[in-house]
């Protein structure tokens, strides 16, 4: 008998998204007049830059010619690419990272979704809440936590982020083996310094415990203080796995291309306790279950790191960021407390007494606005929304100014 993975049936029953999509198409369905705005989902909504849309034609021109055209490429990714993402986002920023310790991929959900592969079952995780809910629901399917009681998956040790703690994880009082963070942060746009991610290397070094750090919005930090990456801190290489996509730094949520850092010195331990290396592992896994990203989106990737491509990816954030002003300061003028929107494209508005989904519920209702509710990022966000900045900018002016008359 061909029998289920019964921690599927562990899983909340339907995706956030599919929720929202579902109240959405009622309100339309009874509103048909109305002009609804989206920012809700993080999905970015500017065509990509010329100086990629250029490589990306070269890519497919050469797969036209005999003489030039790419079967199978290194699952790693191409050197061309792999060097320029070395140089340029880490070497250039003074973090020791080398071309073979990136493994090109076709998302950054994939990469922070699989890479939990690698660890033992019994292990113990830390995860924020609220947080990317992908980090959660992979660790559920692979059985790594008990049932969904109270909003919350035994086995897990949840790291609340509120606004008592600045919407920073705070160290956890047990000891922990694997511990998720995420910044700039989705869902909250908060952003850690290089103290505070110092607090968490220094952890994971003495306790023999591993850091996953999603950094799919670094390109967003417009503050020069922040570090960009886990290895601008001294000590992350020995425990510390990086994330990265082009998905919101270059527009390529549909092109796909990301990348996942794993440094040589990352050493986990197997069940006799004796040293074992990640990046051995890694290379292992994606060389058996992956087969490269396609040749032409690795050179609309590779020419992200262009002079042209450096500056229109650059303008691109800006645009993103400056919607992100426009929704904050509307937020500051009607009054409620937030985080986010300065380095980040999210902002994370407190409710206050309002539960989300009826919050989303105003907006939706009120001004044709859809939002994402907090709680669909976990318990901690029951009291708040997430606004995004992926939109135009007249439609962010536009959805701002209906919030003003609808709130105020
Ligand atoms: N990590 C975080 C924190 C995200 O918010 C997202 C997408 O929204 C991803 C990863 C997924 O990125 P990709 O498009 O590369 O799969």
């Amino acid at each position: 008998m061909i029998r289920a993975n019964d921690n599927y049936s562990k899983l909340k029953a339907s995706y956030l998204f599919s929720d929202i999509a579902k109240r959405v198409d009622e309100y339309q369905l009874k509103n048909p007049e109305a002009q609804i705005i989206r920012l809700g989902i993080g999905d970015v909504t500017r065509a990509l830059a010329p100086a990629v849309i250029k490589g990306f034609h070269e890519g497919v021109d050469e797969m036209a010619r005999d003489a030039t055209f790419r079967g199978y490429g290194p699952e790693q990714g191409y050197d061309f690419l792999r060097d320029q993402i070395a140089k340029n986002d880490f070497q250039d920023r003074g973090a020791d990272i080398s071309a073979d310790e990136i493994f090109v991929s076709d998302g950054a959900k994939c990469d922070t979704g699989n890479f939990q592969e690698l660890f033992a079952k019994d292990i113990t995780m830390a995860i924020p809440d609220p947080v990317y809910p992908a980090y959660l629901d992979t660790n559920v399917m692979a059985g790594r936590t008990g049932e969904f009681e109270g909003g919350r998956y035994g086995g897990i040790v949840y790291m609340d982020c509120l606004k008592e703690n600045n919407f920073l994880p705070k160290l956890p009082d047990e000891k922990v083996d694997l511990i998720y963070l995420c910044f700039p942060n989705n869902p909250t746009g908060s952003t850690a310094t290089k103290e505070e991610l110092k607090v968490w290397v220094d952890y994971a070094r003495e306790n023999k415990a591993l850091i996953l750090f999603d950094a799919a919005y670094e390109s967003f930090i417009r503050d020069e203080a922040l570090p960009k990456t886990i290895y601008e801190i001294e000590g992350a290489r020995q425990v510390a796995v990086e994330f990265r996509s082009f998905s919101k730094t270059a527009g390529f949520t549909g092109t796909r291309c990301a990348f996942t850092i794993v440094p040589k010195d990352c050493m986990i331990f197997n069940s006799k306790e004796d040293k074992v290396s990640l990046h051995a592992m890694w290379n292992r896994r994606h060389s058996t279950k992956f087969n490269g990203v396609s040749y032409p989106v690795q050179k609309a990737a590779q020419a992200v790191y262009s002079e042209e491509g450096k500056a229109q990816v650059r303008d691109q954030i800006a645009y993103y960021l400056n919607n992100a002003d426009i929704i904050r300061k509307t937020v500051e003028f009607l009054g409620f407390d937030y985080v986010g929107g300065k380095n980040s494209p999210y902002i994370w508005i407190d409710g206050k007494d309002r539960d989300s989904w009826d919050f989303f519920d105003l907006l939706l209702s009120r001004a044709s606005v859809v939002c994402t509710p907090g709680a669909g990022f976990g318990r901690c966000g029951k009291q708040y929304i997430r606004i995004s900045a992926f939109n135009s900018l007249e439609n962010v002016t536009e959805a701002m100014d209906r919030l003003k008359g609808a709130l105020q």
